[in-house]
């Protein structure tokens, strides 16, 4: 349920609302909006506290929330959620974030390598992963905590904030002590356990949408991090598994729109995933920013040929300063900026 208060209502006013909501033993939770304020009302469904809440002074009106997720929906939070992820960087602002860095950490001096490479072209996160989800157990599965360590040291000379992929509860201390930002990949997006535990702590999540994952499901998966109290979740679309094979996935520029519509929560494209194949990634970056994501999750090496994971979509550093000039011209055209880029325009 979600209670409309009316403008005039002063603080004291709200806590009274609050307090009446508490009292019903359900959870309220406020959302301060410049015009008015809204209360979003979390528990069992009873039709008969609509006459309760309306009744109640200040109250403009009280609306049912037939949707299954309530705290990432924007019914509950009208204003975007902007996302502090350090060092000064935000998600969800006018100013775009672009993760870059190569799909695995494969050394030291590789990742600090790509860390001054992907800043130089204007990136204001580093990606890498050092816990890799592989189809086969042969695969090169990621360094561990020595990876974790190797890109936390090139983030900070880099001054770029740092995200990393955690894989299982076993080790979200150690990913928590090294990283800005905690990625839950795709294949753990319904991993109900460690949603729960994400959300118990304050650290960003990025969350990736499942290879199959529906709009809803992803939402509700969004919702088990919120519910457990931690608000900073970053939703990331990475394209979804079709008939299609061409391509390794297809990426779902519908859900982009879709899910800014939908919730306040900052929506990021991973065009890298969401083709599989080099030559669309910039193409594809161009159109998640033109259809309203947040940023981009960009794989970047500089031997793509050898690299110990998803070579096939990774950018050389030259594609990838050409493709954030592309995108830097788009993102002109939305309204969004991306300082750390000099435009075509400004470069010739
Ligand atoms: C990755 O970011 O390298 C990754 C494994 O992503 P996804 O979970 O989207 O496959
Ligand atoms: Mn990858």
């Amino acid at each position: 349920m979600i209670i409309v208060v009316s403008p005039d209502a002063t603080p004291d006013d709200l806590d009274h609302i609050v307090a009446r909501v508490e009292e019903t033993g359900r959870t309220a939770h406020l959302s301060v909006g410049t015009e008015r304020s809204i209360i979003g009302v979390i528990g069992p469904d009873d039709p008969t506290l609509q006459d309760v809440f309306e009744a109640l002074p200040h109250v403009e009106s009280v609306h049912r929330v037939t949707k299954p997720y309530k705290l990432v929906s924007r019914d509950f939070h009208p204003a975007d959620t902007i996302v502090e992820v350090g060092q000064g960087v935000t998600v969800g602002g006018v100013e775009l974030a672009v993760m870059a860095g190569p799909c695995s950490i494969e050394n030291e001096a590789h990742i600090f390598d790509a860390a001054r490479a992907v800043k130089a072209a204007g990136a204001n996160m580093l990606r890498g992963g050092a816990y890799k989800p592989r189809s086969s157990p042969y695969a090169f599965r990621g360094l561990g905590p020595e990876g974790l360590a190797y890109l936390a040291a090139a983030g900070a000379e880099s001054g770029l904030p740092v995200i990393t992929e955690l894989m299982s509860v076993r080790d979200i201390d150690a990913v928590c002590r090294y990283t800005d930002v905690i990625q839950v990949g795709a294949r753990n997006m319904q991993n109900f356990i460690l949603l729960d535990e994400v959300g118990k702590v304050k650290k960003p999540v990025m969350l990736k949408r499942a290879l199959s994952g529906q709009i809803e499901e992803w939402l509700l998966a969004a919702e088990y991090i919120l519910a457990q109290g931690n608000p900073n979740v970053i939703l990331c679309e990475r394209g979804i598994r079709t008939f299609e094979t061409a391509y390794r996935n297809t990426f779902d520029v519908n859900a982009i729109p879709l899910v800014k519509e939908l919730s306040h929560l900052p929506v990021i494209a991973d065009p890298s995933h969401g083709t599989g194949k080099v030559g669309l990634v910039t193409p594809v970056a161009m159109a998640g920013i033109a259809a309203g994501a947040d940023g981009l999750m960009i794989e970047v090496h500089n031997s793509p040929e050898h690299a110990l994971s998803d070579g096939a979509q990774s950018l050389t550093y030259e594609k990838f300063g050409i493709m954030m000039r592309s995108v830097a011209a788009v993102a002109a055209a939305v309204e969004r900026t991306l300082t750390g880029v000099r435009t075509p325009a400004a470069v010739r």
